[in-house]
């Protein structure tokens, strides 16, 4: 690929919510130049030659075929579409490893406010006896708990883990269904379902008369944004699959 001052930039999924806010945030951006729009039924591949890099945020039935498609077209793909999983990750990673010039990131989360949640909540793991995470979203909201609370429970298990901790303290011996929240690797996970909220997320770490607490608030699918603009400005210097915005802000 011929590299250009400019990056040549095209989303996928254009005309939906996510995908009218990348195209606005792309056009602002500076040494960005928004290419192309595309939604159901464009053809990905008439994007070989005219975009540097895609971003895709269309549905999860679409979105492994769409990046197959931008590999084989020759351009960097950054994805933002939920519903991956080992296998649909697995073959992309093999596909992107016949195109070593190109870069492909899938992030659940391209809120820097809750990727830096995640490592921070993971880098104090290890120092605080009890740990549990809260995440409160809007009530249209379809799973529980939130992928990125799970995300961020598994890590604060796995610091844990790796230190050598105990179980959590924890008497209770009778609780009515859900009471305690989901367990996930032993770190308790509560949802909150109400109107008005938007994502957040708190993350409640407690020491004998000590408490520390973590939380982010998205307020609107701006905040996704910066980065969204980071990891277009990135993904070409990352050849192969990352998975997960964290990979690329040098943590
Ligand atoms: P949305 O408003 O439904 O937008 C999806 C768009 O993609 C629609 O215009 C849809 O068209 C179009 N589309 C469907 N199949 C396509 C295809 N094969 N090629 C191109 N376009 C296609 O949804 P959204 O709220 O923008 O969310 C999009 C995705 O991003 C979801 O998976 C959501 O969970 C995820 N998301 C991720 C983050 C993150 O930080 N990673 C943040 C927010 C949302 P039709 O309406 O005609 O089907």
């Amino acid at each position: 690929m011929t590299s250009s001052p400019v990056t040549r930039v095209a989303v996928l999924g254009a005309a939906g919510r996510m995908g009218r806010t990348v195209c606005a945030a792309v056009e602002e951006a500076e040494a960005l130049r928004l290419v192309a729009r595309l939604d159901v039924g464009d053809d990905v591949a008439s994007l070989a030659g005219v975009a540097d890099v895609a971003v895709d945020f269309t549905v999860p039935s679409a979105t492994e075929a769409n990046v197959h498609a931008l590999l084989d077209a020759g351009v960097h793909a950054v994805v933002g579409t939920t519903g991956w999983d080992e296998g649909s990750l697995g073959r992309v990673r093999e596909h992107a490893a016949a195109y070593p010039g190109l870069g492909v990131l899938v992030a659940p989360n391209f809120a820097i406010g809750a990727v830096l949640a995640m490592a921070f909540a993971a880098k104090a793991a290890p120092w605080f006896e009890s740990a549990e995470v809260v995440e409160l979203h809007h009530p249209d909201k379809v799973d529980a708990p939130s992928g990125t609370a799970r995300h961020t429970a598994a890590g604060i298990a796995a610091a844990r883990a790796a230190a050598g901790m105990p179980g959590m303290p924890d008497a209770t011996a009778a609780a009515l269904d859900g009471a305690r929240g989901a367990d996930v690797d032993g770190v308790r996970v509560h949802a909150v379902r109400l109107r008005g909220l938007v994502a957040h997320e708190e993350i409640l770490f407690g020491n004998a008369g000590e408490l520390f607490t973590i939380r982010h608030d998205s307020l609107d699918r701006v905040s996704f944004m910066p980065g969204v603009v980071h990891a277009v400005r990135t993904v070409a210097s990352r050849p192969g699959l990352t998975v997960g915005l964290e990979s690329y802000l040098d943590l």
